[in-house]
C-alpha cells in the first residue's frame, strides 16, 4: 500500500486525492490517500456561506462550461442533476464608461452600434485585421498587447476591466501567454484577432453545413454554471466521496526528504510519512514547505504574487431597487475613478440567492490596481460601495445585509516570467522523485483549470507508481 499525502483542501487538492483514488482503482493500485488542510473546513477559496436567507460566495460562484473537466467531475460525482445553469439573461454583461452602464457588444454589428467605444477607438480597432503578428518570441503584457494590436481605449475600456473580473490583475504587469495562452495562440496561428475570428467562424459554418456537431450557442465564454445550493456543493461532493483519510485543522509546515519518500512536519507538531507528496496551496505556502529541500525552489515560487480583494454582499428589498438587474452584472475600467471593480447581480444569475423578494448584489474591491483597499476598515468599505452602487446603478437606499469578506492573497498574479518561473520550478521538482504540484498558482486560476492541472497531476502519480515510484516524473 503506497501511501500518498495531498496537501491542501481546495478545489485542487480534493480533485486530485479524488482522481488518483479513481485512476489507482481502476488501474490496481493500492494506495492510501491522506489530505491535509491547514484551516477547519475544506474548500480553500469556496465557500456558499448562507445567512438570513442570502446565500453569499466568498470566493467563485461557478464555473464555465465551455471547457469539459468541471462537468465531467460532476458527472463522476453524480451530481450533475444539482446543477444551476445560468440563463440567457446572464449573457448581457455590461461596463460602466462616461457614466452610464453599456452591454458589452457580443458580436459585430452591436459592436459597430454600441456607443462604448468612440468612432476613432472602432476604426483603431477595425486596423487590427491589418496589424503584422509578432515574430519575436518577447513575454508581453496584456496592456502591451491591447495597444499594439487594439489601441489604448480598448485596452482601458475592454481587456483592462477583463482582466480585473478574471484575475484582479494589472493589465500593465500580466503576461499575455500565461493569463490568455489562447489569444497569444491566436495570433500566432491566424495573423491576429480579426483574422481569426473570421476564419473560425467561417469554419464553423462549414462544420454546421456537413452536419458536424459544432460548440454550443453559449457564445465564446460559455454559460456560467453552479449549484441551486452555492458553488461548495461541489468541493463538499468531491470531499464527501475521498475514501483516504482527511486531516482539517493543521497545515504542513515542512516537508523533509528522506529514504524512500517524504517527512511532514505539520504545524502542531504531527508528523507523516508518506512515498508520494502532491501539493496544492498557495505559492507562497508551498515556498515555505519545500525551503528545506531547496531554497531556488523557495525562491521561484515566492516571486508568484496574489493580488488581495475584499467582496461585498449587499442585499436589499427588491421594491428599493429601481434598476431592473437584468443581466450579469459589470465591470468598470480604472479610469472612471470607482473604488470597486464591478458588481455581480448574483441573485439575478442564480436561482437561490437571495429570499423572497429581495436581491443579492456581490461587488469587487481591491485587486493589483488598488491593494491598499484591503486594509480599509469595515465601515470605509460598505461606505465607498454604496457611494458607486448610487452612482452606477442609482441605488440610494442602504442595503438591508452586508457582508464583507476579505482574501488577502485573492488570486494569484501570472505576471511576465511566469512562464520561465513554470519551467524552473518543473525542472527542479523533476529532482524529487514522487513529489508533484498542482493547484490555481500554476496552470491556470479558472475552476477548469484548477480541475485539469489535477487531473493531469493524477495521472503523473499513477503513472509514477506504476513505475513503482523508482523513476522520478515531470511534476506539472
Ligand atoms: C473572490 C474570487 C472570485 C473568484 N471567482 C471565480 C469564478 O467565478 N470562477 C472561477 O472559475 N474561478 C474563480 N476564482 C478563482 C478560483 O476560485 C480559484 O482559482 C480556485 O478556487 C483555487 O483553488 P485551489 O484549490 O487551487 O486553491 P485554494 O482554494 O486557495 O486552496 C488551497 C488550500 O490550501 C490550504 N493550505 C494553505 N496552506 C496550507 C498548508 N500549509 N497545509 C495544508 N493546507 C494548506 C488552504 O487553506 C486552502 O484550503 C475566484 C477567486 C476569488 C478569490
Amino acid at each position: 500500500m503506497t501511501r500518498i499525502a495531498i496537501i491542501g483542501g481546495g478545489i485542487s487538492g480534493l480533485s486530485t486525492a479524488f482522481a488518483i483514488e479513481r485512476l489507482a482503482a481502476s488501474r490496481g493500485l493500492e494506495v492510501e490517500t491522506v489530505l491535509i488542510e491547514k484551516e477547519d473546513r475544506l474548500g480553500g477559496k469556496i465557500w456558499s456561506i448562507k445567512e438570513e436567507g442570502y446565500l453569499c460566495e466568498w470566493g467563485p460562484n461557478g464555473f464555465l462550461d465551455n471547457k469539459p473537466m468541471t462537468l465531467e467531475l460532476c458527472e463522476r460525482l453524480d451530481i450533475q442533476n444539482r446543477l444551476a445553469r445560468s440563463d440567457d439573461n446572464a449573457r448581457k454583461r455590461f461596463i460602466y464608461s462616461d457614466a452610464k452602464l453599456h452591454r458589452l457588444p457580443e458580436n459585430g454589428p452591436s459592436f459597430i452600434r454600441s456607443d462604448l467605444i468612440s468612432w476613432k477607438g472602432k476604426f483603431r480597432l477595425a486596423k487590427e485585421y491589418f496589424i503584422p503578428k509578432r515574430q519575436d518570441d518577447v513575454d508581453e503584457t496584456l496592456a502591451e498587447f491591447g495597444r499594439r494590436r487594439l489601441g489604448e481605449e480598448a485596452l482601458d475600456k475592454l481587456i483592462a476591466p477583463m482582466v480585473s473580473g478574471i484575475f484582479a490583475g494589472d493589465p500593465e504587469t500580466m503576461s499575455l501567454k500565461s493569463c490568455f495562452p489562447r489569444i497569444y495562440q491566436l495570433e500566432q496561428e491566424f495573423g491576429g484577432l480579426l483574422k481569426a475570428m473570421l476564419k473560425l467562424a467561417k469554419q464553423k459554418k462549414a462544420e454546421r453545413k456537413a452536419g458536424k456537431a459544432v460548440a454550443s450557442a453559449a457564445g465564446p465564454g460559455g454559460v456560467l454554471t453552479s449549484f441551486v445550493n452555492g458553488i461548495q456543493e461541489l468541493t463538499d461532493s468531491t470531499a464527501d466521496r475521498l475514501q483516504g483519510t482527511i486531516r482539517t485543522g493543521a497545515g504542513v509546515e515542512q516537508i523533509k526528504k528522506k529514504e524512500g519518500g517524504y517527512e511532514l512536519t505539520l504545524q502542531n507538531g504531527d508528523k507523516i510519512d508518506a512515498e508520494v507528496v502532491v501539493t496544492a496551496v498557495p505559492a507562497y505556502r508551498l515556498a515555505n514547505m519545500v525551503s528545506g529541500l531547496s531554497i531556488v525552489l523557495a525562491d521561484i515560487l515566492r516571486a508568484i504574487k496574489y493580488a488581495p480583494m475584499n467582496v461585498v454582499c449587499f442585499g436589499y428589498e427588491k421594491e428599493k431597487i429601481e434598476h431592473d438587474l437584468n443581466g450579469f452584472g459589470y465591470l468598470i475600467p480604472k479610469k472612471e475613478g470607482c473604488s470597486i471593480l464591478g458588481t455581480l447581480w448574483d441573485s439575478s444569475i442564480f436561482p437561490n440567492r437571495a429570499p423572497e423578494g429581495h436581491v443579492m448584489l456581490r461587488s469587487m474591491m481591491g485587486g493589483a490596481t488598488n491593494a491598499a483597499a484591503i486594509k480599509l476598515s469595515d465601515r470605509h468599505v460598505q461606505d465607498y460601495v454604496m457611494a458607486d452602487l448610487r452612482e452606477i446603478m442609482g441605488i440610494d437606499a442602504s442595503p438591508d445585509f452586508v457582508r464583507i469578506f476579505r482574501h488577502q492573497n485573492a488570486i494569484p498574479q501570472y505576471t511576465t516570467g511566469h512562464g520561465q518561473r513554470l519551467l524552473a520550478l518543473e525542472e527542479g521538482f523533476h529532482k524529487l522523485p514522487g513529489f508533484f504540484f498542482s493547484g490555481n498558482a500554476f496552470f491556470g486560476i479558472g475552476l477548469n483549470d484548477c480541475v485539469q492541472a489535477s487531473n493531469r497531476a493524477a495521472e503523473k502519480v499513477v503513472g509514477y507508481l506504476e513505475r513503482n515510484g523508482s523513476e522520478p516524473e515531470s511534476t506539472s
